[in-house]
């Protein structure tokens, strides 16, 4: 299925790593032109040469800033703009979860949580809203987890931030129509860095791998008896960012395996 993404300028937060950095491959692949930040500029710069050998140094630009620092972001877009003339879709992925209960999370962390969860959306978006307006096809895909719906009682504050950025994105696209549309995705578990690094915390260290993940897919029930790779939710970024969900707006697309408990 052709996506008509050929040409078009997509921005990825978050994209050095993990379902960023797929989304950013199969972009790429597509024919689109990709610009794309994280915070450590040495995986950036190693996985931006690889594509640009791959697919050209024209079509990819990648700069090393956190979504936290409003005036990057607002210097990033500008960059992008005179690069690539604009941006045609933005994809709010950069961030990571926190494990914590309601009894071990501190004010600090709840500011922090609160933070991170709000503004790594609404820093790239307000960057980003000009260029996607005259786009005349912007699009915004949130990279967001079905714990926004489905809270667990081991991620209670991220869970809490989650579900107010799901309710932010449903205002956003109501706001922001017809020049933007904005959609989500909601992730259970996929298997990215964030879940290689308690793998590698784990405390039985005898146990292989695929055993862990297997024991993990296991105690979340998750219907699929798996985790989801990177790719599985970056095709659907594909599909959101572009002009092949023309009417689409406002909606989440859950990609869990299944594990949802709501109807
Ligand atoms: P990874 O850790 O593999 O990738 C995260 C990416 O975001 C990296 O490129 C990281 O690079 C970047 N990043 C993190 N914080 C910032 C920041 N403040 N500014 C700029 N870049 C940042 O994680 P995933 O691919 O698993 O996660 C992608 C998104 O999906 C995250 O928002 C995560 O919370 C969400 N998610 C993931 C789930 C999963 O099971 N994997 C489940 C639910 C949600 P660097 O560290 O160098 O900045």
């Amino acid at each position: 299925m052709d996506l008509g993404l050929t040409d078009r300028c997509v921005v990825v937060t978050g994209g050095s790593s993990g379902i960023g950095l797929a989304a950013v491959r199969i972009l790429l692949k597509d024919g689109a032109r990709v610009a794309f930040c994280a915070r450590g500029a040495e995986r950036l710069e190693a996985v931006a040469a690889e594509l640009g050998d791959a697919y050209g140094p024209d079509r990819v630009l990648a700069r090393a800033f956190s979504v936290l620092d409003p005036e990057a972001v607002a210097g990033f877009a500008e960059e992008v703009g005179q690069r690539f003339g604009g941006c045609d879709a933005l994809v709010t992925n950069a961030g990571q979860g926190r494990v914590s209960t309601y009894a071990d999370t501190s004010d600090a962390d709840w500011r922090e949580e609160l933070e991170l969860k709000f503004f790594s959306q609404l820093h790239p978006i307000r960057a980003f809203e000009a260029m996607l307006r005259a786009s005349g096809q912007g699009a915004i895909v949130a990279v967001n987890s079905l714990l926004a719906l489905q809270p667990e009682p081991h991620m209670v504050c991220t869970s809490a931030a989650r579900a107010g950025v799901q309710n932010l994105l449903k205002s956003l696209a109501t706001e922001l129509a017809p020049d933007i549309r904005v959609n989500s995705i909601l992730l259970g578990l996929v298997d990215s860095a964030q879940w290689q690094r308690r793998y590698e915390a784990r405390e039985d260290k005898a146990q292989s791998r695929e055993d862990w993940f297997a024991a993990l897919a296991r105690a979340k029930k998750i219907p699929l008896g798996r985790l989801g790779q990177p790719e599985e939710p970056a095709r659907a970024i594909a599909f959101l960012a572009s002009p092949a969900s023309s009417y689409i707006t406002g909606a989440k697309l859950e990609i869990s395996g299944g594990v949802s408990r709501f109807a």
